[in-house]
């Protein structure tokens, strides 16, 4: 059965017992749906918006080995990200993408995660120069792999915007990316389609009740106001920032909220092609206007550029623990699984590189089996769809990667609202009249406005 949003509430209307529902359908509930499924499980995930629509969609897109946790001398986490960087590069095809990053050295400003003592003149390039040896003795890296000195001269011949003053010398060194949204939606169409399970948008989780050994589930259908009973016998919150629904709210997880922006330049007016570059960092980004003032300010202090257009902007929210009642050993770790009820979990903070790690540790706590993830499947057609409107990608989306909202394929299934120069609003036109679209009650110019997109 195809990963249409019809096909999967037939689904659900056929079946109304599974053996786990996974509550958020961002990249963490998302892979424990494709690990447990492919063990056998029969599971439902629901998302009370669209899937990745949270900060899986709004994340910086790196599959990082966490360099910057080694001045915390956080070393395991470091090791054992770097060793995921591996696994997802065999699991995860196309949607893995190996990304090169310059970082320049300049004069009197070294790079904020550094203690104080390291950013000295003197003493930043040595300093960095030893992490980058660390990072690529903890990732086991092969010699085609590992950083390599750059001299001023070489860095202005590689990155020609880049301004001269100051600068010292520069590092390249290797990470990973992804296209965090298409990694989702690979992750449960892998699920539904191979595995045979149920994922549902749209469907928000009103209230639980504990009856016998099963919980009852209400859901609503935030498109259609229908409400769905289901029951499970156990239970996986993934629900990032958002708190346990109904009168399972007061045991929520303590969590503290941290932000980041990003801009999306017209063109390469940087120079930097393919690349990335890791620029010291000073003070932190606030408000929305003046995070996207921050960020341009910013790159011009490093890059010689006169004028900076951008076409998009997204920020994100990710969840991290409040350490105060956590065990160090989890919070080294960045994320907690903790156990609301005998059968009911909830997973919090944590990275996107770390998804695969999160998700089995949290199946292990509750099941007694074999959990791995499968080689994700599909990943080369999500990838492979145009950042213009195209009637065929669209219909595709709706049969394999349950749209059910003209945004669902703007910002989540295609990059077109946040790549293209309209942000989307002739697509907009053009996709409100599809025959899937009619009768939901959803203005998607105000949504995508509520996006921070541009869009008059
Ligand atoms: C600015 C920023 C940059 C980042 N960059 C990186 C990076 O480069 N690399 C990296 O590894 N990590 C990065 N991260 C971290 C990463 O994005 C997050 O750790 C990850 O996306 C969290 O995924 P999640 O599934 O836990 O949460 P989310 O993606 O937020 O998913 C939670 C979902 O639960 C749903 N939900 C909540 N309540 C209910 C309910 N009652 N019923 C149904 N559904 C519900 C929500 O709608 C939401 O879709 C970044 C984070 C931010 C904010």
């Amino acid at each position: 059965m195809t990963f249409s949003r019809s096909n999967q509430i037939d689904k659900l209307k056929k079946n109304d017992e599974y053996d786990l529902l996974i509550i958020g359908g961002g990249i963490v509930g998302a892979a424990t749906h494709t690990i447990a499924s492919n063990a056998g499980l029969n599971v439902l995930l629901v998302d009370k918006n669209d899937f990745a629509s949270g900060a899986s969609s709004r994340s910086t897109k790196l599959l990082h080995g966490g360099i910057r946790y080694l001045p915390q001398l956080q070393f395991s986490l470091v090791k054992e990200s770097l060793n995921e960087q591996k696994i997802l590069k065999k699991r995860l095809g196309s949607l893995y993408r190996p990304l090169k990053l310059l970082a320049p050295i300049y004069k009197n400003d070294g790079f904020a995660d550094l203690p104080k003592i390291f950013q000295k003149n003197f003493i930043a390039p040595f300093s960095f120069k030893i992490g980058l040896l660390f990072y690529d003795f903890l990732g086991g890296r092969k010699k085609s792999e590992k950083h390599k000195n750059i001299s001023k001269n070489n860095t202005f011949d590689l990155f020609p915007k880049l301004k001269k003053i100051n600068l010292n010398k520069s590092f390249i060194f290797q990470d990973a990316q992804t296209d965090d949204s298409k990694l989702v939606l690979s992750l449960l169409r892998t699920a539904v389609e191979i595995n045979n399970s149920t994922a549902i948008n749209y469907l928000n989780v009103k209230n639980i009740s504990k009856k016998n050994k099963l919980y009852e589930i209400d859901v609503f259908c935030e498109l259609t106001g229908i409400e769905y009973s289901v029951s499970t016998r156990k239970i996986i919150a993934a629900s990032g920032v958002h708190n346990l629904p109904g009168d399972y709210k007061k045991l929520s997880t303590k969590l503290k909220m941290s932000g980041g922006a990003h801009l999306v330049l017209k063109g390469d007016p940087l120079e930097i092609k393919n690349n990335g570059v890791f620029l010291p960092k000073k003070d932190n980004p606030q408000a929305s206007k003046e995070e996207i003032d921050y960020l341009i300010r910013h790159v011009k202090k490093y890059f010689d550029i006169e004028n900076l257009e951008y076409i998009s902007s997204w920020s994100g929210i990710r969840a991290l623990i409040d350490d105060k009642d956590n065990s160090t050993k989890k919070i080294m770790r960045g994320h907690i699984i903790e156990e609301i009820d005998k059968n009911f979990i909830q997973i919090a903070g944590g990275k996107l590189t770390g998804f695969r790690i999160i998700a089995i540790e949290a199946l292990r706590q509750l099941f007694n089996k074999k959990f791995e993830l499968q080689d994700i499947e599909f990943q080369d057609q999500i990838i492979n769809y145009q950042n213009y409107y195209n009637l065929s990608d669209l219909e595709h989306s709706i049969k394999h990667y349950c749209v059910a909202t003209p945004v669902d394929y703007l910002l989540r299934r295609t990059n077109i609202s946040w790549f293209s120069e309209d942000n989307g609003k002739i697509a907009v036109k053009e996709i409100k009249n599809h025959t899937n679209f009619q009768n939901i009650n959803f203005d998607s110019f105000d949504y995508l406005k509520k996006e921070g997109l541009k869009i008059i």
